[in-house]
């Protein structure tokens, strides 16, 4: 193709997530002529599996890590032979009390160990008793939101009576401090639970961000479980990419689009014209942006939207082996599902009132996982024989400012600080357990928001791409998707438009349904 001659497609999808995926395999199934265009020389955006230390046979989950949101549904719709597996504990909390290391595991059952532990921690069995009739509750929400995820938005009254019960008012309509000190005690408990309302979400719990957020992390599936993906997330976009290819998408990389124009009379009967950097033109009835709202202003010369900033950096590691921990838990159920460290309640208000003031928290609240506990293909066979394991790390409440002025400083300081306060609860030092480069440096890598927006185009960082949104409209609102603009013929179709953000491959389902009901189809 020549420079200077422009391509028709019914649409064109800007971005090469999963989620543009998703659309694209939809629109294509309806029998629509789809091009995707990608600024990178590869698929899938933040959900990738990638050889991060190059002598090491180990794909690991760079970015985005567990699944919960992406609907059962979509797999099915689309044939995709992804699998995840679900993990039965749901998560580990060391914790000092008197110079006594002990810890909290929550499995799924609530049984046992749990029980035990939660006696051993808040002193009888209140605590577990809140617990279980707050996520009794919050189920019902779960109930009333997943089956609609995939719908048009439902109006906040229908869902509301939907719900029927208090807990619409706890998570949605009042901050969700309030929830957690009338129903939670314990400071380590009320802030396990907080946890989900603050990652990848700059807020403390007084902000309804938080609620949004941890909204989010308790419906997927109408479930909330987070489960592993067998073969790390490259295998979910590498189903994508077969299924894509086989019904015929037409895929551009090294495409970074750099302007959107519309206009009704041109020619092929095409809307809009989109070209790239690289100076390629592309003519097409529709666009989906699978890239960030403020990517799309730019490219539209428009207002970006406001929206708070990423605010953590994600910690890769390859191990040879797992630390043992101080409080003699058995590491391949600690870290089996999420440990958390240093997640109290008071932890989270500190350190976000030192990052709100612009400083690194003196205590960064963070959380961990072992892929490799749960699926061992991310790993070549001699590493797998040897015991190699992959340990992912979230720290919170470290907003992109903070690396303005220094992003590799900083980042060594966030770095130094998370291992020490890590090693805290350790036996074994974790650096003592990281597997080794030829050059004697340790396998563990740290991305920042600065990172993310470099490598990833995420808008400082934020994982989202944007601040997330309720998953219903306002009464008397128009009728909407949730991924609609204010140009007809322009949808978003990533995390970004409202019931986007997390690995759901929902607003691209959601954008794909629009295109076709614009098309009578
Ligand atoms: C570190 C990290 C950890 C996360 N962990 C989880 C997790 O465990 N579970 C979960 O559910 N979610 C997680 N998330 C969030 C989740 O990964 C994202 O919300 C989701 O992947 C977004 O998918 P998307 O397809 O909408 O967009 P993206 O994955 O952001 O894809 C957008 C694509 O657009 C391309 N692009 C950008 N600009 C242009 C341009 N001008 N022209 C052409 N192409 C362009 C990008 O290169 C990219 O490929 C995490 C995110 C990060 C960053």
């Amino acid at each position: 193709m020549s420079v200077s001659e422009s391509t028709y497609f019914d649409v064109v999808i800007v971005g090469g997530g999963h989620n543009g995926l998703v659309a694209s395999c939809y629109l294509a199934k309806a029998g629509l002529s789809v091009a995707i265009l990608e600024k990178n020389d590869s698929l899938g955006g933040a959900t990738v599996s990638q050889k991060v230390f190059p002598e090491y046979e180990a794909r690991l989950s760079r970015y985005s890590y567990l699944v919960s949101l992406l609907p059962d549904q979509i797999i099915n719709d689309l044939g995709l032979e992804f699998k995840t597996i679900e993990r039965d504990v749901s998560s580990f909390t060391p914790e000092k009390i008197d110079d006594k290391d002990l810890g909290l595991l929550i499995n799924r059952g609530l049984t046992g160990k749990t029980s035990e532990d939660f006696k051993a921690l808040t002193g009888n069995d209140a605590e577990l008793e809140a617990w279980k009739s707050f996520y009794a509750d919050v189920q019902k929400l779960a109930d009333a939101i997943a089956p609609t995820m995939l719908q048009k938005l439902p109006t906040r009254s229908a869902l509301k009576e939907k719900v029927g019960h208090k807990i619409w008012d706890e998570i949605i309509e009042n901050p969700l401090e309030q929830v957690l000190e009338e129903r939670f005690n314990s400071d380590l408990v009320r802030g396990i639970v907080l946890t989900d309302g603050l990652i990848g979400t700059f807020s403390d719990g007084k902000n309804l961000a938080a609620n949004i957020c941890f909204l989010y992390h308790l419906i997927g599936n109408g479930t909330g479980d987070w489960k592993v993906p067998v073969g790390g997330m490259g295998a979910l976009v590498a189903e994508l990419v077969e299924s894509a290819k086989k019904l015929g998408v037409t895929f551009f990389l090294d495409s970074e689009v750099n302007s959107i124009s519309s206009s009704s009379s041109n020619s092929n009967g095409g809307e809009n014209f989109i070209t790239t950097a690289s100076g390629q033109s592309y003519e097409s009835k529709y666009v989906l942006a699978n890239f960030a709202p403020q990517k799309l202003a730019k490219v539209l010369n428009t207002q970006p939207p406001k929206s708070l900033e990423g605010s953590q950096v994600k910690v890769n590691m390859l191990l040879t082996k797992l630390p043992r921990l101080k409080s003699g838990a058995d590491p391949k159920l600690a870290f089996a599902g999420t440990f958390h460290f240093d997640e109290r309640y008071s932890d989270f208000q500190r350190a976000y009132s030192q990052a709100a003031a612009g400083k690194i928290p003196g205590v960064i609240p963070a959380e961990m996982y072992c892929h490799t506990l749960s699926d061992t293909s991310i790993l070549g066979a001699d590493l797998v024989t040897k015991g190699f394991q992959t340990l992912t790390l979230f720290g919170m409440h470290t907003p992109a400012n903070l690396f303005e002025n220094d992003n590799s400083g900083t980042k060594a300081i966030i770095l130094e600080r998370l291992l020490n306060q890590l090693n805290q609860y350790l036996i074994d030092p974790i650096e003592t357990c990281l597997a080794k480069n030829s050059d004697g440096s340790l396998c563990i890598e740290i991305k920042s928001p600065l990172d993310l927006e470099e490598e990833i185009g995420l808008p400082r960082g934020n994982i989202f791409h944007k601040d997330l949104s309720m998953p219903f409209r306002e009464d008397g609102s128009e009728p909407s998707w949730g991924v609609e603009t204010d140009l007809p013929n322009l949808f978003l179709c990533g995390a970004g438009a409202i019931r986007g953000g997390g690995v759901s491959g929902i607003p691209g389902h959601n954008a794909a349904a629009a295109v076709l009901e614009a098309r009578g189809l």
